[in-house]
C-alpha cells in the first residue's frame, strides 16, 4: 500500500474529534511530501536536529508537533517553529519554554507528558505531580505558554488489559485536571495511541493519535 492510501484508510477510520499526527521521524522528506499530498498536515518529529531541516524543505503550512525528549539547550532553536510541543516532561522545561517564548514574542502551545507505563525509560510527570501542579495553580505564572492538554504512552506489552488501564488512567487524569481547574481555557487535548494501540486509546478517550509505522513503514535507526 502507498503512503497516501494508508493515510486515507487511517483517517477514514478515525472518529470525529480525533486528529492524526503522522510520526515521520527517521523518514526522508520525500515520504513526508507524499503524505502531505494526500492531505496530511500534522507531522510529529522527535529530534531537533531532524526537525529543523525538514521545516526548511517542506511546505510552510505543515503543523509540526515535537514529540521527543526536548533537551533544555535545544529549546531556543525550536521556539516559534512548532504548532505543539507534546512532550514537556518537567516544570524546569516548561518554565524555560515560557521564558524563551516571552523573549521571542510568541505563544508556545504545549502538552504535559504523563508517565503511567511500567517502563522506567519513559519520561514524564507522574499523575500526582500533575495534580499537584494544577492544584497549586502554578500554571498561572506562565506568560507565553499555553497548556493544551496532556500526552501519554501505554506500557509496551501484548497484555491489552494493561494497555487499556494505562490509557484509562491518562484520560481520568485529564478529566481530574478539568475538575481541579475548571477555568483552564483550551485544555482539550488528550494525545495517546500509536500504531499498535490506537484503537484502545480511542476507546479510552484519545483526541490525538500519533502514528508512524502504520503510515511510513518500519524505521531504520
Ligand atoms: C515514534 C513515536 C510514535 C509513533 O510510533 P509508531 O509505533 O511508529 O506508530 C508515537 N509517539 C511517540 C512519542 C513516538 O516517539
Amino acid at each position: 500500500m502507498s503512503i497516501a492510501s494508508r493515510i486515507t484508510a487511517i483517517k477514514s477510520a478515525l472518529p470525529q474529534g480525533v486528529d492524526l499526527v503522522a510520526v515521520s521521524k527517521f523518514h526522508p522528506a520525500e515520504q513526508l511530501l507524499e503524505a502531505y499530498n494526500a492531505g496530511q498536515r500534522i507531522f510529529g518529529e522527535s529530534r531537533v536536529q531532524e526537525l529543523l531541516p525538514k521545516i526548511e524543505t517542506l511546505p510552510a503550512d505543515i503543523k509540526w508537533h515535537f514529540i521527543g525528549h526536548l533537551q533544555t539547550n535545544k529549546v531556543r532553536s525550536i521556539i516559534g517553529r512548532t504548532s505543539l510541543i507534546e512532550s514537556v516532561d518537567s516544570t524546569r522545561l516548561l518554565d524555560l519554554i515560557d521564558a524563551e517564548s516571552l523573549r521571542a514574542g510568541v505563544v508556545t502551545r504545549v502538552l504535559l507528558q504523563v508517565h503511567v507505563a511500567a517502563e522506567e525509560t519513559k519520561t514524564g510527570f507522574s499523575p500526582d505531580e500533575l495534580i499537584q501542579y494544577f492544584e497549586s495553580r502554578r500554571f498561572e505564572n506562565l506568560q507565553a505558554t499555553h497548556i493544551c492538554g496532556i500526552m501519554g504512552m501505554a506500557t509496551n506489552t501484548d497484555d491489552t488489559s494493561r494497555v487499556r488501564a494505562d490509557f484509562a488512567a491518562i484520560r481520568a487524569l485529564f478529566d481530574r485536571i478539568h475538575t481541579i481547574a475548571p477555568d483552564l481555557r483550551g485544555f482539550d487535548t488528550v494525545s495517546m495511541g500509536m500504531s499498535d494501540d490506537r484503537d484502545i486509546a480511542i476507546e479510552c478517550g484519545s483526541t490525538l493519535v500519533r502514528i508512524g509505522t502504520d503510515i511510513f513503514g518500519p524505521r531504520s535507526y
